[in-house]
């Protein structure tokens, strides 16, 4: 048995520390990224900011709604090839652009992938992920996937070291998705005891996967615009957003009345919710690693976008970052015991 002795950070352990600044104002801010992708080739520019592939966030609506602030989502696997057939032809690049197609890791799942990917060459994003990203499995279907589409950016995980984040990239994924335990509605951490602190995740594997000339998402655990930016802050080239972005008109979950007052249902997707849903109930040799909750009712996730971005924005003139791109160059983490002042709740 071994301790590592050094310290790893979550969100909530730092804040960034101001800096002189020429800005006058959030709206000098480019949020926008450019990126060219090291296996596939291919360029993107948006916003880098993902809605989770959850089946009560990443839905089609939710990806007409994010594409208008050139943000994206990861549409969950549970649509059908006809389902996504519609969405195609009905949206243009703009829209199909900045979404990504998920895919589980089953011989079913590769040909349901390659169904969906002949709808159009306007699709360029694959998110292939699995809870637990340390499987051989996942490496092996990260080549296969790589060999038959050479041309699509390739996104796998999950995983928290740079150790693999180096061998997901070896095998041909472009971006790496960072994040086991961090989730709103993950109870991996209490299930399993496994888990790593997200933002230190995000600092170890965006080194490694840079180094390579990869990418990584910030993949769960943001509560606020704030922790947005601190996964930018620490290095994430993309952040993944799953409760942010829930309980919206546009994430797709069941509206519950309850006492007069409108909810939706969100829940893990390795929650009961889910695999009752999905796969007959829960198998007896696993646990629900997922919780249900509901949310109140947020309306168009327009707004919570927009209060997203500026919240970013603001960060990006607090430390003198002119495009997005400067703020993990500009930023100083310090690391402190308090956030924010809840005299009032
Ligand atoms: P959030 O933004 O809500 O904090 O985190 C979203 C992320 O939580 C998702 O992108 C996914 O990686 C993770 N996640 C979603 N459902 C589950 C689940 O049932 N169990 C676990 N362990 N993680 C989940």
């Amino acid at each position: 048995m071994r301790i590592e002795q050094d310290l790893k950070l979550g969100f909530k352990d730092v804040l960034f520390r101001p800096k002189r600044s020429t800005l006058k104002s959030r709206s000098q801010v480019d949020l926008n990224r450019e990126f060219t992708f090291k296996h596939s080739g291919r360029k993107w520019k948006g916003v880098p900011i993902i809605a989770a592939n959850m089946d009560s966030v990443g839905s089609f609506e939710m990806a007409i709604s994010l594409a208008k602030y050139g943000a994206m989502v990861a549409v969950h696997k549970h649509y059908s090839v006809e389902q996504w057939a519609d969405f195609v032809s009905a949206n243009d690049a703009s829209v199909l652009n900045n979404v990504m197609v998920s895919a589980g890791t089953s011989d079913a799942d590769f040909d349901k992938l390659k169904d969906i990917l002949a709808l159009s060459d306007d699709l360029m994003f694959i998110c292939i992920d699995i809870a637990n990203g340390y499987s051989e499995h996942l490496v092996e279907y990260v080549q296969r996937v790589r060999e038959a589409h050479p041309n699509m950016v390739i996104s796998a995980g999950n995983v928290v070291t740079g150790d693999m984040c180096e061998e997901l990239i070896l095998a041909g994924a472009d971006i790496v998705k960072v994040g086991i335990g961090p989730g709103s509605v993950c109870t991996t951490r209490v299930k399993t005891g496994v888990g790593y602190p997200q933002l230190s995740a995000i600092i170890e594997c965006g080194d490694a996967a840079h180094g390579l000339g990869g990418m990584i998402i910030g993949d769960g655990g943001c509560a606020c615009a704030g922790d947005v930016a601190k996964a930018f802050g620490g290095g994430a080239d993309f952040v993944m957003l799953g409760g942010m972005l829930a309980g919206h008109q546009e994430s797709g979950g069941e509206i519950i009345e309850k006492d007069g007052e409108t909810f939706m249902k969100f829940y893990g997707m390795s929650s009961k919710s889910a695999m009752d849903k999905h796969s007959g109930g829960v198998a007896n040799y696993r646990a629900a690693e997922g919780k249900t909750v509901l949310l109140p009712y947020k309306g168009s996730v327009e707004n919570t976008i927009q209060d997203i971005q500026g919240g970013v924005r603001s960060t990006c003139t607090y430390v003198g970052a002119a495009r997005l791109k400067e703020l993990s160059k500009r930023t100083t983490f310090i690391r402190v015991q308090e956030q924010e002042n809840n005299v009032y709740g």
